[in-house]
């Protein structure tokens, strides 16, 4: 399937949307615009939850707030209801910044259950202030007009929330394929790597979070003006699980999932209210609920990724268009050739009472290859991690390019040119190839969330892609470069990590044990790259287990055992030191 067919469907799908009001009951009419209203809450779910990996339970909340503030505005206060959308939306947006701002630093579980709480608090508030009609709520709410021709008929108000959610999916979409959203795919699996591309994901986070809240204060804005009332009853904490579950059942991950989602659950919840009062008689309300929780639990058995992952299984896979030739990104000033680049300073980090990294000290100039050996459990990880930032030392000092980094976020010392692999390797594996690789432009790349969502950035992602291939051909991946990450063999997957740091271009490239569990093949082919990257100029620092290994490589080597320097030198002198054999080989060579 290629681009042109996707448009087709597109416009396929547009002109049923069109059409539907005319052929459909007013009652259809009128669940196809709860529909869209509960998508847009749902899409903005699927970017938050999963796309980034945090869990809400409180999104209703969001609607509520946004949809009261449009009440209050145009119903308490006779302004017209498109300021009502301004102060809703900003509202909403700020509540949520600020409440990001409060919670997005914490992890998993205490995140969630955190959007659980200011869900049923902001929920509470609705029912108990007196300007807001407690539990009776605000009714005659004004439609939305558009100068004098008011939308009051559900088929007349139809026509703007889908075209506010064709245009939601269209940006989204477009958001997803940028910088921004390259970012936000990223987030899932940790700040480590996110941090280590010089992406803030603190950052990324909160523009997520945002995003999401914004989206749930258009459904607000819509659900008041359509319904024409207000009351605390649709903003609860249960509404919120709620949509959590549209957003599931259509599948977490994708935009389109929400809209599916959002239907689905609509649709079933209807039919479940039609016929269940045909097999239990006179049951009441709470049955509708255990119905309703029961198909959810079969829903999780049988078809946990959501319909629209599904069902893309058994449609033609999309076709990528190859990167074409554009003019390359921007190079940082490289350093000149011999001149001090790291200069690690008696540094220590411990772990409790463990003294992981002793008093170590050693100098990278530029252009050389410098080798870090040891045992297991020497403390190379832990040094390594300390001079990227991803660890705080606890003495010491580490100057990069004569400035210095000790205690720098990791994301500001990647910017500064260090670029790394991970001992555990650290990919997207649900991104292609050349994802995975562009994400390591991110720092040399500009175009923001706008630029991004509007296709602006043209120029400029045309770059990063370009860049990325050139990449993935240097190291020996370019054949495939729509693959996804996972599926790559465990040393193809430490190759495209080292692809993804030559895209930042950088001016140091720390890799942590890049020759660990590949085969003989393999590693021939890891240490040929290596070779050719040196003689690219390219200064690197590179932690190695297996000492055969790097003694073809390295110009110097330092030795680390038990968390401390034992010496320092070339490969040759290494080889040959007494204390080295004793430590490293157990004194058995
Ligand atoms: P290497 O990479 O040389 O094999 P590491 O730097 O991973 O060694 O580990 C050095 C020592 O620090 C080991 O004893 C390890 O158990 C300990 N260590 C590493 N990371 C942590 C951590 N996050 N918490 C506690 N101890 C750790
Ligand atoms: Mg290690």
């Amino acid at each position: 399937m290629s681009r042109s067919h996707l448009r087709l469907a597109a416009v396929v799908a547009v002109l049923c949307l069109g059409v539907a009001p005319f052929v459909l009951s007013p009652f259809s009419i009128t669940l196809m615009n709860y529909i869209g209203i509960y998508s847009l809450v749902a899409i903005g779910l699927a970017l938050l939850t999963g796309v980034g990996g945090i869990v809400s339970f409180g999104q209703a909340a969001f609607v509520g707030v946004a949809a009261y503030a449009t009440a209050w505005v145009s119903t308490l206060n006779g302004y017209s209801p498109w300021l009502g959308l301004l102060f809703g939306v900003a509202l909403t947006c700020t509540v949520a910044a600020i409440l990001g701002l409060a919670t997005l630093r914490l992890q998993g579980h205490f995140l969630s259950l955190s959007t659980v709480a200011w869900g049923l608090a902001i929920g509470f508030l609705f029912g108990n202030i007196e300007g807001l009609g407690r539990f009776n709520g605000i009714s005659s709410i004004p439609p939305i007009s558009l100068g004098s021709y008011a939308l009051v008929t559900s088929a007349q108000i139809y026509f703007l929330i889908w075209g506010i959610v064709a245009a939601v999916l269209l940006l989204g979409y477009n958001l997803l394929d940028s910088r921004i959203g390259r970012a936000m795919r990223a987030l899932r699996g940790g700040n480590i790597l996110v941090e280590s591309l010089g992406i803030n994901a603190f950052q990324i986070k909160l523009v997520t979070f945002v995003i999401a809240a914004f989206l749930a204060s258009l459904s607000g804005w819509l659900y008041a003006h359509m319904s024409r009332f207000v009351s605390p009853g649709p903003f609860d904490a249960g509404m919120g699980i709620e949509y959590l579950m549209m957003t599931m059942v259509g599948g977490a991950g994708s935009l389109l999932g929400g809209v599916v989602g959002a239907a689905v659950v609509t649709l079933l919840k209807n039919s479940v209210q039609d016929y269940l009062p045909l097999i239990a008689k006179g049951a009441s309300g709470q049955l509708e609920i255990v119905a309703f929780s029961a198909l959810f639990i079969l829903f999780l058995q049988w078809a946990r990724q959501g319909i629209v992952p599904f069902a893309a299984r058994f449609l033609p896979k999309l076709q990528h268009e190859w990167p074409k030739q554009a003019p390359p990104l921007p190079r940082r000033p490289q350093p000149t050739p011999g001149e001090l680049l790291l200069k690690v300073d008696c540094v220590e980090r411990r772990f409790g009472g463990l003294i992981a990294v002793n008093n170590v000290s050693f100098d990278v100039r530029s252009g050389e290859i410098l080798g870090v050996i040891g045992p297991n459990g020497a403390g190379k990880s832990t040094m390594f991690n300390c001079l990227t930032g991803a660890l705080r030392v606890n003495k010491g000092e580490i100057v990069f390019s004569g400035r210095p980094i000790t205690r720098d976020a990791q994301s500001r010392i990647a910017k500064a040119g260090i670029a790394r692999t991970f001992q555990h390797v650290k990919l997207r594996p649900r991104m292609t190839l050349l994802e995975n690789v562009m994400l390591g432009t991110y720092a040399r790349t500009r175009s923001g969330l706008f630029a991004g969502a509007f296709r602006l950035n043209g120029q400029e992602e045309a770059s990063a892609r370009h860049e990325a291939l050139k990449q993935l051909e240097r190291v020996g991946l370019g054949e495939k470069p729509f693959e996804h990450a996972g599926n790559l063999p465990l040393g193809n997957q430490r190759i495209l990590e080292i692809a993804r740091a030559l895209a930042a271009d950088p001016a140091l490239l720390v890799l942590d044990e890049p020759a660990a569990g590949l085969r003989r093949q393999e590693k021939l082919r890891l240490a040929e790259l290596l070779r050719s990257l040196r003689s690219d100029h390219l200064t690197i620092l590179i932690v190695e287990h297996d000492m055969e290994f790097v003694m073809s490589l390295v110009d110097r080597i330092v030795v680390l055992d038990f968390g401390s320097k034992l010496c320092e030198g070339a490969p040759a002198a290494i080889r040959s030191d007494e204390r080295v054999q004793e430590a490293y080989l157990g004194g058995v060579a």
